[in-house]
């Protein structure tokens, strides 16, 4: 990041514009939400700023301009419409060390102005360091469309509930109260304008805390989808922000754990260089343990958390523990390893059967899964790239090498995806000459009619 986001406190204090014009009063509208005391600088007015000068709301300075001028200010806007002018004033004001933006010079500006989308007090400024402004409005207008007009009362309406509830409710209690609030009843209530029935509901909550929050789990075992973050479930980001604690696995994509809440703990329990040593039933231990605290707890492991992931040790240990548990499907790498090449998992006709195996099995075997490759079959391998030479000697014994097309897809939805295929007499020397890395998936697919079945392999 090349600038920060950040709220600055503008309650009385100086925000100084150089410019009469119409990109002065733009600015000038837009200092007027907050409680910032405004002057301009300008020998004449347009008849907007005019106005607000006339009803007092901002104050007008034709004095000689020096640097005293910009001293002690939050913020200096420069916004003459004159190049010449503007670069002149941005000095002026850099001499008084004010924080200045001049308008349409980003590489004169210390501050850019964000696009906004104003629920005062929730407020959310959407910033593309100048690269792409229309994109900033895009974004923009989709929040809009999210973020219903009267959300920022309802935000208002906690504010001044929350010493109530810190004075009534436990701290996990509260929680679950907002939670309800913003997610539930009173949200839709005071969306659809009955706002004292809303304030009504929170209150009575408060008070007898009792309120109808469905119960949430208290893990949550979250499918991360192969890497790519917007494969990932939009009620797995739910789970992940509201998530105390995330438990996430080596695979899982750093983009994908941004989508947690930034004071959330993140633990990694994956099992190689760079994390500790995690087996399986410290794992578990963990998991049982933040739960129990109360966290609220988000298990986020890479693709499906139901295919190959020991997800069904974990929820034994819950389970034995008395805690609630919540499955969030996501993309299985199969899947995403199958667009990626630009084929189906299944092709009516040619491959009506999937089957999911591994390379590896927890005796370090690996599974019959040749008894599976009937025609019309596609096998797809997880953790196979060291099981290559075994693989390959199961076809062959099986005297299948003619008939089984090889397609290897390696970290799909990553940056260094690759789509390899090959004859399959020659699957392990192909994966070891060409050091095709993990995480990848192998297919084999038996034909159907003995015709290749993967003619369309955008390769
Ligand atoms: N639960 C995961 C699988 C975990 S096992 C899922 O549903 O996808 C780990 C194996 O998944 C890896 O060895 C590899 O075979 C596969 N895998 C995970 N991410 C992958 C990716 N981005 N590209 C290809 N294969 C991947």
């Amino acid at each position: 990041m090349k600038t920060f986001p950040m709220f600055l406190k503008m309650a009385g204090r100086r925000v100084v514009i150089a410019g009469g014009g119409e990109q002065a009063a733009q600015k000038c509208r837009l200092i007027l939400k907050t409680e910032a005391k405004i002057t301009i600088l300008a020998p004449a007015l347009e008849d907007e700023l005019r106005s607000l000068v006339d009803e007092g709301r901002i104050s007008w300075s034709i004095d000689r301009i020096t640097p005293a001028i910009f001293g002690d200010t939050a913020l200096v806007f420069v916004a003459t419409g004159c190049p010449g002018i503007d670069a002149a004033l941005h000095d002026l004001a850099k001499t008084a060390g004010a924080v200045t933006n001049v308008v349409d010079q980003p590489e004169l500006c210390d501050a850019l102005t964000p696009s906004i989308v104003d629920r005062d007090p929730v407020v959310v400024a959407i910033g593309t360091e100048g690269t792409a402004p229309v994109l900033a409005r895009q974004i923009k207008t989709q929040l809009e469309q999210n973020l219903e007009p009267r959300l920022g009362d309802l935000a208002a309406l906690a504010g001044r509930l929350r010493d109530r509830a810190a004075m009534r409710l436990g701290p996990k209690a509260r929680r679950d109260l907002w939670r309800w609030v913003f997610g539930g009843e009173p949200r839709a209530d005071h969306a659809r304008g009955a706002e004292r029935a809303a304030a009504r509901r929170i209150k009575d909550a408060i008070e007898t805390g009792d309120f109808t929050a469905a119960a949430p789990a208290s893990v949550a075992l979250v499918g991360a989808g192969p890497g790519s973050r917007d494969l990932i479930t939009l009620r797995a980001v739910q789970r992940l922000q509201e998530a105390d604690v995330v438990f996430y696995d080596r695979l899982v994509d750093p983009d994908v754990l941004e989508l947690a809440r930034r004071d959330a703990e993140r633990v990694c329990v994956g099992k190689e260089p760079g994390c500790h040593n995690w087996p399986q039933d410290r794992i578990n231990g963990v998991l049982v343990a933040a739960a129990k605290q109360g966290k609220r707890v988000v298990r986020l492991k890479c693709g499906d958390p139901g295919v190959f992931s020991r997800g069904a040790e974990e929820i034994a240990a819950l389970k034995l523990a008395g805690l609630s548990y919540e499955i969030v499907p996501g993309v299985t790498a199969a899947s995403a390893a199958a667009a990626t090449a630009g084929t189906f998992l299944t092709e009516r006709g040619k491959t009506d059967t999937v089957v999911l195996t591994t390379g590896t099995t927890r005796d370090n075997t690996t599974p019959d899964w040749i008894d599976h490759l009937a025609r019309g079959t596609r096998v797809a391998v997880y953790m196979g790239i060291n099981a290559a030479p075994q693989l390959e000697q199961d076809l062959r014994h099986a005297d299948l090498l003619d008939e089984t097309e090889v397609l290897i897809v390696s970290q799909a939805g990553h940056p260094g995806e690759s789509i390899t295929t090959c004859a399959a007499c020659d699957l392990a020397q192909t994966i070891a000459e060409s050091q095709i890395p993990n995480p990848a998936i192998i297919f084999l697919t038996r034909c159907k009619y003995g015709e290749p079945v993967m003619h369309q392999i955008a390769v």
